[in-house]
């Protein structure tokens, strides 16, 4: 046996598999084709969070005329920046592989059975794998990507220099950040979303106030827009069929966020008879075992959520389990959507609860009445918890500033299955945003206080 463990795909997934099964004890290697860190690190969440962040500083500073300043991003510093932050995680990363004596290959991994894997023309025997080979955004004939004015998200991110007017095709979670980006550079956008709700899937008040706030903005949104590339020479040129007409839209480059698909073709899963569902991502139950009790899968090609949140998280347990020690999938995934006014989204809608079964009712805040939301100027947005019965919380969809952090309190209280009593108690700090959580449990025993 060459290795205890070989994690196929060097992404935050396979990165929290191969260290956490090193830290336990294993022998430990890691293959992965192109750059460790794979889509979050180098292409995803931290470089569209650094460019998201820095302009966030500048549109609250436009929105404070007490704040004398003529403050203007310098993309390319910012890109230089970026490169910087890249570079220092990634670099830890392999700081850390290193420190847990984790092989690193450098190449493509092939399975070929359930204990051989093919790399550079070698085999390699290995006691368990986990694949963790993440996932590729989809390209459809309609938005042929030609590395020129059709891009995917991470080309048009890496830009030296963004074009004036900016279609963007699909208001999901990546359409609607990269919005929030482009618009708050003085770009003009506008997005194209086949289905009737922008953030389609979500929670429809917060999708509705996620689309005021950026229409307030100036991004124009096309909802229903059944859309395709006519023409992408110097413009990129697009026929839209609407509900009620028809138009054509045109714009300097249009960025293509219509969706991912798990990187598990030519994978050799036939080979391991290791499982996949309809959609082509790998079975997995909920210790990220396959089909194949010795094969683990993590990450984006296991499945929805396609976050790394999920993936880190699955990698964990995956790695417990192979170092010995039971461990299970948390109940609940938070979401966090990095647009204009923060959203953070956990468990079930009330309209979901109730399709189960389950009795359950809504409590809401607004953020108007946390006056911590007053003194960082922006009192937009609001908490909704659904509970159920018993005062447990099934489910948190907020909008409004610092939701992507608050979320994980809630998260916290809902994995632990804490009741509105149990928040009820805890005394939170003043003035702070995460108030709003108490409040909410203020409001569902005895009314509103604040
Ligand atoms: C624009 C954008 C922003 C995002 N922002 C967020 C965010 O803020 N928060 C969040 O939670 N999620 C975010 N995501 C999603 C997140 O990036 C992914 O869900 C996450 O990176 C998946 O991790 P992974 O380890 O499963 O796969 P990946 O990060 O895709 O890693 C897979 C790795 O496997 C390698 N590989 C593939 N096949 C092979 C092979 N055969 N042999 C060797 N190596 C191979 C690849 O080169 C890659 O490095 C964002 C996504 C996008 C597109």
């Amino acid at each position: 046996m060459d290795f205890d463990v070989v994690v196929i795909g060097g992404g935050v997934g396979g990165l929290a598999a191969a260290l956490r099964s090193a830290q336990l004890g294993k022998e430990v290697a890691l293959i992965e084709k192109d750059r460790v860190g794979g889509e979050c690190i180098n292409r995803a969440c931290i470089p569209s969070k650094t460019l998201i962040d820095a302009v966030k500083i500048l549109s609250k500073t436009k929105n404070s005329p007490w704040i004398d300043t003529n403050g203007k991003i310098n993309y390319e510093k910012l890109n230089e920046y970026k490169g910087k932050i890249i570079n220092s995680l990634r670099e830890n990363f392999i700081k850390n592989l290193n420190k847990f004596n984790v092989k690193i290959i450098n190449g493509i991994g092939k399975i070929k059975s359930s204990n051989e894997i093919q790399v550079n023309n070698e085999t390699i025997v290995s006691d368990k794998m986990v694949i963790a080979t993440g996932s590729s955004p989809i390209s459809l004939p309609d938005f042929p990507l030609n590395d020129r004015n059709v891009l995917d998200p991470w080309s048009a991110m890496n830009l030296p220099e963004l074009p004036q007017s900016i279609i963007i095709v699909g208001g999901g979670v990546a359409g609607v950040e990269l919005a929030t980006l482009f618009r708050a550079l003085g770009k003009d956008i506008t997005i194209l979303e086949l289905m009737p709700q922008l953030l389609p899937g979500f929670d429809k008040d917060i999708a509705n106030e996620t689309k005021k706030r950026l229409e307030e903005k100036g991004i124009n949104i096309f909802l229903n827009a059944k859309s395709k590339v006519i023409e992408n020479k110097d413009k990129v040129r697009f026929s839209v069929n609407l509900p009620t007409s028809s138009e054509t839209i045109e714009g300097d480059l249009a960025v293509i966020t219509i969706g991912r698909k798990a990187n598990n073709d030519n994978l050799g899963l036939n080979n391991a008879n290791v499982d996949v569902d309809q959609r082509g991502y790998i079975k997995v139950d909920n210790r990220a075992m396959t089909s194949n009790h010795k094969i683990y899968a993590v990450g984006d090609c296991a499945g929805i959520p396609l976050s790394a949140t999920k993936a880190w998280r699955q990698g964990i347990v995956a790695g417990d389990n192979i170092g010995g020690k039971d461990n299970f999938m948390p109940k609940y995934i938070p979401i966090s959507i990095f647009a204009d006014l923060e959203i953070g989204l956990i468990g079930k809608t009330l309209d979901e609860a109730k399709k189960t079964g389950i009795e359950a009712r809504e409590i809401k805040v607004d953020m108007s009445s946390i006056p911590r939301a007053w003194t960082v100027n922006e009192i937009e947005g609001f908490l909704k918890l659904v509970i159920d019965n018993d005062g447990k919380i099934l489910g948190a969809h907020m909008i409004g500033e610092g939701a992507t952090e608050i979320i994980n309190t809630i998260a916290l209280a809902m994995e632990n299955n804490l009741t509105m009593k149990d928040i009820y108690r805890v005394t939170f700090s003043h003035p702070t945003l995460t108030e709003v959580l108490s409040e909410a449990s203020q409001r569902y025993y005895y009314g509103e206080i604040y």
